[in-house]
C-alpha cells in the first residue's frame, strides 16, 4: 500500500467525538492495540500505517470489548478496541508495535490519534465498576465519561500532569541523568504535579528537589501529550536564581551545566525536553544534530 507517504503529507486535522455517527459502523481507521502494541500495515521498512478497515472482522480478531468512537480524521471515523489475545500473531503485512517506537514511522496525525486511543482503551479497561461502590458503571451518553448508576460517581478519563523545565545561567543549560537512562544520555528536571499546587509550584519544587537550586519565575513554554500511560507534559524555562546543584541521589545518577558547543547526548526528537533544548539552541542561531 502506498498510502503511508502521502498520509504522511496530509493535513491530519483530528475532531475528537464521542458518539458514532448513526447509521451503523462506518469503515474507518482502526487503532487496535496487543497489549500497549499498536497493530500497524507496514508496506515499507520505514513507514508505518494505521489500517483503514470496514472493522475488525475484515482481520479476524476478535475484541475484548465494544470499539470506542474517537472521532474523525481528516474526515475518516477512527475507532479504538483491544484484540483479545495478547499473543496474537499479526495478519500477513502487519505488526505490533510499542508507540515510542512508531513515532516518526507513523504520520504524526496518526501517532496523535493513536496516543488518545491508548489511554482512552485503558481508561474504558479501568473503570468498568464504580471506584467507590464497586457497581458496574454505565457510559454517559454524548460525554467521554461513565456514571454509576447506584451512587451517581462520574469517571472522566484521568490525566496526569507532570512539569518539565530547562534552566538557564549564562550561556548553559542544566542537564540532567535519571539512573535508569541509558549511557551519555542527559535530561531536563521534570516531575509529577501534586494534589494542590500550581504547575509554577510543581517547577519550583522538582527543581529544588532535584538539584538544589532557586530559579527565577517559570515562563510557559509549551505542552504534550504524553500517553505513557496517562500524562501530559508542561514545558517551561526558568532562569537560575541562586544555588548550586546539590543532587538528590535517589532520584539522578549525574546534574550539571552544559554550553551549546559541549551538549551531550540529549532526547530524541519525540519529546517536549528536546524542543525545549532545540529552541534554546535556534535562540543562539544554531542547530542540535542529533537524531
Ligand atoms: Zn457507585
Amino acid at each position: 500500500m502506498e498510502a503511508g507517504a502521502s498520509r504522511a503529507a496530509s493535513i491530519g486535522v483530528f475532531a475528537p467525538a464521542v458518539d458514532p455517527p448513526p447509521g451503523g459502523p462506518h469503515p474507518g481507521r482502526w487503532f487496535l492495540f496487543r497489549d500497549a502494541e499498536l497493530l500497524v500495515q507496514e508496506p515499507r521498512r520505514a513507514a508505518a500505517a494505521v489500517p483503514r478497515l470496514a472493522g475488525p472482522a475484515d482481520l479476524g480478531v476478535p475484541l475484548h470489548a465494544p470499539p470506542l468512537y474517537l472521532g474523525t480524521l481528516d474526515g475518516d471515523p477512527c475507532w479504538a478496541a483491544r484484540l483479545i489475545d495478547g499473543d496474537a500473531t499479526p495478519p500477513p503485512g502487519m505488526a505490533c508495535h510499542g508507540l515510542r517506537e512508531l513515532h516518526g514511522r507513523l504520520p504524526e496525525a496518526e501517532w496523535a490519534v493513536a496516543g488518545r486511543a491508548v489511554q482512552l482503551l485503558a481508561w474504558d479497561r479501568d473503570h468498568r465498576f464504580c471506584g467507590r461502590c464497586a457497581t458496574p458503571t454505565d457510559p454517559l451518553p454524548g460525554e467521554r465519561a461513565k456514571r454509576c448508576p447506584t451512587c451517581g460517581l462520574t469517571a472522566f478519563p484521568r490525566i496526569s500532569p507532570a512539569v518539565i523545565v530547562l534552566i538557564e545561567r549564562d550561556d548553559a543549560i542544566l542537564l540532567a541523568r535519571g539512573h535508569q537512562f541509558a549511557a551519555g544520555r542527559f535530561g531536563l528536571v521534570a516531575g509529577f504535579v501534586e494534589a494542590g499546587e500550581s504547575l509554577e509550584d510543581a517547577v519550583r519544587r522538582e527543581i529544588a528537589e532535584e538539584v538544589g537550586i532557586e530559579i527565577a519565575a517559570p515562563r510557559y513554554f509549551g505542552s504534550q501529550p504524553w500517553p505513557f500511560p496517562h500524562g501530559i507534559m508542561v514545558g517551561f524555562t526558568a532562569a537560575h536564581a541562586a544555588g548550586e546543584i546539590r543532587i538528590q541521589e535517589s532520584e539522578l545518577a549525574e546534574a550539571a551545566w552544559f554550553r551549546l558547543a559541549d551538549l551531550p547526548r540529549v532526547p530524541p526528537r519525540l519529546s517536549i525536553a528536546r524542543r525545549l533544548i532545540d529552541a534554546w539552541a535556534a535562540a543562539r542561531g544554531a542547530t542540535i544534530g542529533q537524531p
